[in-house]
């Protein structure tokens, strides 16, 4: 590819020829261009009945949408793959039940923190081996995609909390420009390998003090509580 910027017309072009290639491949991905969400999240993938993919592209711009598309045809991979022996999907249900603001047990939570996480970060790493295969490094270099993976497992766990905290029950649908704030100048070269156990912890470590106030205060929770918690102590 070319150091000149692709045009939005050749973006265009190419998020419609993943959209054709995910229904050769047996995942149809249904389009709605004045929608901004769709059920709730930016674009799905579901096996329910069949495999198929719905995204929402309003308000997105093209290499975001490319993105989107190529995610979520990641879920279709693991899926055709049996990762996590598809169990996955328990993990995304318990998740919603958190975010319709239902009260779920500390061995539920822990389940989809874990599950959601392992899955996500997955999703990502295949994302970047298809940003690889098709040459788009140059639109998403893997050093930010690595960055923003991290942001993204961060605000799952910061969302649906783990076994000993509750998370905020909230969809912080921005949590990506969030990267810098959490991470400094921190450099992902690498991805944390998740068949180590170095790797795994990583993925699924509880939300660290800072970085729960950098969502927070994102999100307009107030720390009044905790200071207050704090001042007591
Ligand atoms: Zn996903």
């Amino acid at each position: 590819m070319s150091k000149n910027k692709l045009s939005n017309a050749d973006m265009e072009k190419m998020f419609y020829e993943i959209v054709q290639y995910s229904k050769d491949q047996g995942c149809p991905v249904t389009v709605f261009k004045s929608l901004e969400k769709i059920n709730g999240s930016n674009g799905y993938f579901s096996a329910d009945p069949e495999p198929h993919i719905k995204v929402a592209l309003k308000n997105r711009p093209w290499p975001k949408a490319i993105e989107l598309i190529i995610h979520e045809f990641c879920h279709y991979w693991q899926w055709q793959d049996g990762f996590l022996g598809r169990k996955d999907d328990e993990g995304n249900l318990i998740y919603s039940r958190i975010l319709d603001g239902e009260h779920v047990s500390p061995t539920d939570r822990e389940k989809a923190s874990q599950l959601v996480r392992i899955s996500e970060y997955d999703c990502e790493m295949r994302t970047e081996k298809l940003f690889e295969k098709w040459k788009l490094e140059e639109i998403f270099p893997p050093e930010e995609h690595k960055k923003s993976a991290a942001t993204y497992n961060r605000h799952i766990v910061w969302s649906i909390g783990d076994k000993t905290t509750p998370g905020s029950g909230i969809f912080y649908a921005k949590y990506d420009t969030l990267g810098d704030k959490l991470w400094g100048n921190k450099k992902f070269t690498f991805f944390w390998d998740p068949t180590t156990s170095s790797g795994m912890a990583k993925i699924i470590e509880p939300i660290s003090a800072e970085h729960k106030a950098v969502f927070d205060k994102a999100a307009g929770i107030k720390a009044s509580k905790v200071a207050a918690r704090k001042g007591r102590a």
